[in-house]
């Protein structure tokens, strides 16, 4: 028997481009489980594979858009949201998903990440914070933490990183979580979630580099790095996002942060366009003059 008769298929075949395989992921990384967990949300959703399409942008998560037999986009650097909100506007029927990294989605692109939370585009956006921008050699991003080294930080990062789920909040995003790439069962629920949640929702997974990240700051190797991960993150759901830093000292917080309701940008355009122009200020309210 071989592999076409079904003898070694894996459950995940159905939605993975074998002809793609083998992927460009380094041993340990944490981008390949959270990739599996996107595949069995994908699964467990119940939705028709037909209706789902991911975007992602340039970097190692980036590469993720190539392997899944859906419809995929892979975009240029810093802009999968855009396109993806494109692809949201131009087919409102499809479920658009955007799989990619912290230096592709909020160095490069983190103004159209703060625009369409804002304007509460009915995305979902999985982000793997790596710490580093890994495929091209482990540069410093917006998201290393304060005095780890990097090949562009050999004495230390001088900066503060950026808080996603914070920022993700801040912006009016309704589904706000963040897990280790370890919580494969958590994480899966998660994304399983923020996929069927209308709006802008966010998922961020921290993922150990081994290679780029990892080795410059002396993580070990990927088993140790994930469980110095492990040992040094705390899950506390429901937490204010703004207390969700990574920083020195403190414990990674993980969990899920935020779950509200607010119209997307689909439901609200259309009261735009059918009422005419401005509803603000609103029609109703009878002002005083400024004079007096
Ligand atoms: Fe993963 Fe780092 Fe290798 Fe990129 S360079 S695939 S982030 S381990």
């Amino acid at each position: 028997m071989n592999q076409k008769e079904g003898l070694y298929r894996h459950p995940k075949d159905d939605l993975l481009r074998e002809d793609r395989i083998p992927h460009i992921w380094c041993a340990g990384c944490g981008i390949g489980s959270a990739f599996s967990a996107c595949i069995t949300a994908l699964q467990k959703a119940g939705i028709d594979y037909d209706r789902f399409a991911i975007v992602s942008g340039i970097g190692c998560s980036g590469r993720g858009a190539g392997y899944l037999k859906i419809d995929s986009f892979h975009t240029t650097h810093g802009r999968a949201i855009p396109f993806a909100t494109g692809l949201k506007l131009a087919k409102p029927e499809l479920n658009v998903f955007v799989f990619s990294g912290e230096g592709d989605l909020f160095a490069i692109g983190g103004n159209h990440f703060i625009h369409a939370a804002r304007r509460n585009v009915d995305l979902t956006v999985i982000c793997v914070n790596n710490m580093n921008y890994g495929m091209t050699g482990g540069q410093v991003s917006a998201n290393t933490p304060f005095g780890a080294k990097t090949t562009t930080t050999p004495y230390g990062n001088p900066e503060i990183p950026l808080n996603l789920p914070s920022l993700a909040a801040a912006c009016g995003a309704v589904y706000v979580a963040r897990w280790l790439s370890l919580d494969v069962r958590r994480l899966t629920q998660s994304i399983q979630e923020a996929l069927v949640k209308p709006g802008f929702s966010f998922v961020e997974v921290i993922g150990p580099c081994p290679v780029a990240f990892g080795r410059r700051n002396r993580l070990g190797s990927p088993l140790e790095m994930i469980k110095l991960y492990n040992e040094n993150s705390v899950i506390r759901n429901n937490v204010h996002p703004d207390e969700t830093i990574i920083e020195e000292g403190k414990k990674m917080v993980l969990g899920k942060f935020v779950d509200i309701q607010r119209p997307t940008f689909l439901e609200t355009l259309p009261k735009i366009s059918t009422e005419g122009g401005t509803t603000w200020p609103d029609k109703g309210i009878v002002t005083e003059s400024r004079d007096g």
